[in-house]
């Protein structure tokens, strides 16, 4: 058989590889990095092809609203109006084009994005592990690889063993064991028992490995031009939307179908009926709907970025403004993450503050020796680190590392004192004290008693109670490095206990009171102790009255959890573990909540799969959580997640507000048309299609976008989540946009047609033809309609600003773009009806003075209606909670 291309023949021993490579087991020099570097480039994946430009383009000319335009063009091609066929041809590629760059645009934003949160790799330069960005590794590098961790190169490990899930690479998703040394059987470079690969995820142990492929030369450089064609998937929010345009173009249709037959039994001829066809077709497409709601989606997104929340897909913007429960974890999320040691308890005594102490020694020791390495930027360690130097102990050589794990809650190293081999352990109290058959009295271990660990218990209450987060320390000599970490934890000593100190975030009580009154449940979902977690909670004003512990919790069926969390009130969820996490999101789907949880670890990435809204941390999270979630927090703080939820909400209704801006002018624009067809033409057509082009795609356009930088409105945090199930187009929205101020305009732009039109000397059949004595009146009346719904469309842009609110509240100039885009519209509109040469393309001409008279009412007409309409809807809506008044009968 054909060797396969990636069949390699057997892979070198290690040191030959080392040498190879020019490097050695403390790595390279960081001057031999900077100039391997400039030979071998950055560590980046080669981009690949797009999906097809041509594709994409192609898909913007075909879709439903598209199409219902094609028709148009041809339907003014069979009627002999080839300028007008022209002209809707152009609106077909310009709103294609626009469309596209626009998706473009957005597309851009997401991927821009991933530039704020560099993946960073921990390397060894110049003897010392150091973080730097992935992009920055070169062949030869040694680098560091721990649980968590998204490996950033091709590697062989050196020392150590690690288990990867190699799913990116392989598709399978169970993880595989990798340890330095291990004998290599293997055929291909894949299945190599010493090799990791850039975009594995490491998933428990540690490891240091060369590196010696980077960027476009890994394994996954080589797949990557492969999987960037997948095709997008559309959110819910854009098949809503897409589901809409059918049934706009639906509608259009049909009431095409309807009243051309009637036109022509009224006695249109076939030319006229075909252009009261492409009036309605045209007058119901609202051309900018779909790029501009991209378009207000993408800036969410750059907003969110703004404000410390990246999120990876469009759709998050949305789902976040639907959010009604948050699950959130404690440490460095509701605290600071900023540890200090407030006191020890060791032997039946409370030292605090802490001050060296004879008895303290083998405590201190515990301190100073057990931590990950790896992990010394954490506060934690570092605290504890800290206060054991500062209590005299000094760091031992180390044999061995068990690291910490979420579902453990403990780790343990070994390390040599002399000629003896200790094990110090460190841990949550109540799952280490039952590991422990001694406590140390001061001077020596002795058994434990039943009052022993009462004793340590209460003392761990005592301290939780003041939120401080309590460790347990242990130890005990072995004769020989354990083999596992069950090995090493058992038989154990009791030291003692520390206290840590770490506040809440000054910003967190006033986010969790908007989150209160915006509706939104806050459960605390902790790996902390309940009593720690709910006085913490207790502080940012999270209602703590139900505490469920891990094991309650793991203990009840899933019906139960269900009905647990289908209650109302705030839960703590302490030592609760990663599958533990994945229960409660599933139970708080299944009563209907649109759920955002928090999450840090490997095992976290389920939960954080499964919520709607997945959030990871940047600061302290893994690679493994960020890449699962939907959002990641460049401060890992609780307010930002507050703060996107009302960026998510603001997104939202703007989207509404300038579909509501959009809708209105169908109406004023079909209802001429059907006059026309009714009264079979004796009555000449009040608007030309020409003029409708030039409302929907001239006048229209900035102030819907300008709409969109819509600022949130006051209540945007004080009113219920909105139901995911709601529709974007609802039934209030169409009555608001068609029923009240479509058909209020539609009257008044009628009202003017005729007026100038009577004023002219105008009588029911009169003839308006070209050549005909009227024909300057009737331009001068078309015209009229024209003016009549663009000001109208100033007196909806207003109204549209606000969905409740009174529009003093928000205040009448505070959307200066908006202000600007009704200033173009304006000039736009007066150059119409005064340019000799637009004159001609849309058949305007100069209106009577006195129409200025007419046109400056209208949009406080429309305006004032909506605005009284939305004032009698706050009064019915206040009504029911006001306490009712006994009758008097
Ligand atoms: P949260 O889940 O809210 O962030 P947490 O940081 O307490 O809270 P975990 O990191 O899962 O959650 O830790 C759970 C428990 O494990 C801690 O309360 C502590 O008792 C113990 N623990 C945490 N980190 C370490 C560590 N590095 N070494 C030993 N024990 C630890």
């Amino acid at each position: 058989m054909a060797p396969q291309p990636d069949e390699r023949p057997t892979r070198e021993p290690i040191d030959t590889l080392l040498r190879d490579l020019k490097t050695g087991r403390d790595g390279l020099g960081s001057r031999e990095a900077a100039r391997r570097l400039a030979i071998h480039g950055p560590n980046t994946l080669p981009t690949g092809r797009r999906a097809s430009w041509l594709r994409e383009l192609v898909r913007q000319f075909t879709h439903p609203l598209a199409l219902l335009l094609w028709v148009a063009a041809g339907l003014a091609w069979v009627a002999g109006t080839p300028v007008l066929c022209w002209a809707i041809l152009a609106v077909i590629v310009i709103n294609a084009v626009v469309a596209y760059l626009q998706g473009r645009q957005a597309e851009r934003a997401i991927e821009a994005l991933s530039r704020y949160l560099p993946q960073q790799a921990t390397v060894i330069r110049d003897g010392v592990a150091s973080e730097v960005p992935a992009v920055d590794l070169v062949p030869g590098d040694v680098i560091l690889v721990t649980e968590g961790d998204r490996v950033s190169a091709d590697a062989r490990l050196i020392e150590g063993s690690v288990e990867m899930d190699l799913s990116t690479l392989t598709g399978e998703s169970a993880p595989v064991v990798r340890s330095a040394g291990a004998e290599d059987t293997a055929d291909r470079l894949i299945d190599a028992p010493d090799a990791v690969f850039s975009g594995a995820q490491c998933t428990s142990g540690q490891a240091r490995a060369v590196a010696f492929a980077t960027g476009a030369a890994t394994e996954l450089g080589r797949i990557a031009t492969l999987s960037r064609q997948a095709t997008p998937l559309l959110s819910p929010l854009e098949r809503q939307v897409r589901r809409s345009t059918w049934l706009i173009a639906g509608v259009a249709v049909g009431v095409g179908a309807l009243f051309l037959p009637l036109g022509l039994l009224a006695g249109l001829s076939l030319p006229e009926a075909a252009v009261f066809a492409i009036g309605l077709l045209v007058a119901n497409v609202p051309e900018g709907l779909l790029p501009t709601i991209t378009l207000a989606l993408a800036v969410g997104v750059r907003v969110l970025a703004r404000q410390g929340a990246l999120v990876k897909q469009l759709s998050a913007v949305e789902t976040l403004g639907s959010t009604t429960v948050i699950c959130t974890d404690k440490t460095g999320t509701l605290t600071r993450n900023t540890m200090t040691v407030t006191a020890v308890w060791s032997a039946g005594r409370t030292v605090d503050p802490v001050s060296p102490d004879a008895a303290l020694g083998p405590l201190a020791q515990v301190m100073v020796d057990c931590n990950q390495l790896e992990r010394l930027s954490d506060p934690m360690e570092v605290a504890l680190r800290e206060a054991g130097e500062l209590l005299g102990a000094r760091v031992a050589p180390r044999v061995e590392t068990f690291p910490f794990d979420a579902e453990r809650k403990r780790m343990s190293v070994v390390s040599r004192r002399g000629d003896r081999l200790l094990v110090a352990v460190k841990g949550a109290p109540e799952l280490l004290l039952p590991l422990c058959d001694s406590v140390f009295d001061g001077t020596r271990a002795r058994p434990a008693t039943e009052s022993d660990r009462r004793e340590v218990l209460d003392e761990v209450d005592g301290f939780a109670r003041h939120g401080l987060r309590v460790l347990a320390l242990a130890s005990r000599e072995v004769p020989a490095p354990p083999e596992d970490a069950a090995a090493a934890e058992s038989g154990l000593c009791l030291l003692g206990l520390v206290a840590l100190l770490d506040p809440p975030r000054p910003e967190v009580p006033a986010a969790v009171a908007a989150c209160h009154s915006a509706g939104i449940t806050i459960h605390v979902v902790t790996g902390d102790n309940g009593t720690t977690a709910s006085e913490v909670a207790r502080q940012v004003g999270i209602a703590t009255d139900r505490v469920v512990t891990g094991s309650e919790a793991d203990a009840l069926s899933e019906p139960e959890l269900d009905a647990l969390l289908a209650q109302p009130g705030e839960v703590v969820f302490a030592r609760s573990t990663p599958e533990g996490k994945l229960r409660i999101a599933e139970a708080l789907q299944q009563e209907g909540q649109t759920v955002a949880m928090t999450g840090d670890g490997v095992n976290d990435a389920p939960a954080l799969h499964r919520a709607d809204i997945g959030v990871a941390m940047g600061r302290s999270g893994t690679d493994v959580a960020r890449q699962a979630a939907t959002m990641v927090l460049t401060d890992d703080n609780f307010a930002t997640i507050v703060t996107a939820i009302r960026e998510g909400r603001r997104a939202y209704d703007n989207l509404r507000k300038f579909v509501l801006y959009i809708f209105v002018h169908a109406v004023p624009e079909v209802v001429p048309f059907m006059l026309f067809a009714l009264s079979g033409g004796a009555i000449p057509l009040p608007l030309t299609v020409l003029q409708i082009l030039a409302i929907d795609l001239g006048t229209e356009i900035l102030p819907a976008l300008a709409l969109g930088r819509e600022k949130a409105e006051p209540d945007v945090m004080s009113r219920r989540p909105r139901p995911r199930s709601e529709p974007l187009i609802t039934r209030r929205l169409l009555v608001r946009a068609w029923g009240l101020m479509g058909v209020l305009s539609a009257a008044l732009a009628l009202g003017a047609f005729f007026a100038v039109l009577v004023a002219g000397g105008w009588t029911p059949g009169a003839p308006v033809g070209p050549g005909d004595p009227l024909h300057g009146v009737y331009l001068q009346a078309t015209t009229a309609t024209f003016l009549t719904i663009v000001a109208c469309q100033v007196g909806t842009a207003f109204a549209a600003r606000t969905e409740r609110t009174s529009l003093r509240r928000l205040g009448v100039l505070s959307n200066p773009p908006l202000l600007a885009a009704i200033g173009v519209e304006l000039l736009f509109a007066a150059a119409l009806c005064f340019v000799p040469v637009l004159q001609t393309v849309f058949g305007t001409a100069p209106p009577p003075w006195w129409l200025i008279l007419f046109l400056l009412p209208c949009p406080v007409i429309v305006w004032g209606a909506d605005e009284a309409a939305r004032w009698f809807g706050r009064r019915s809506a206040r009504a029911p909670s006001r306490p009712r008044r006994p009758s008097s009968g």
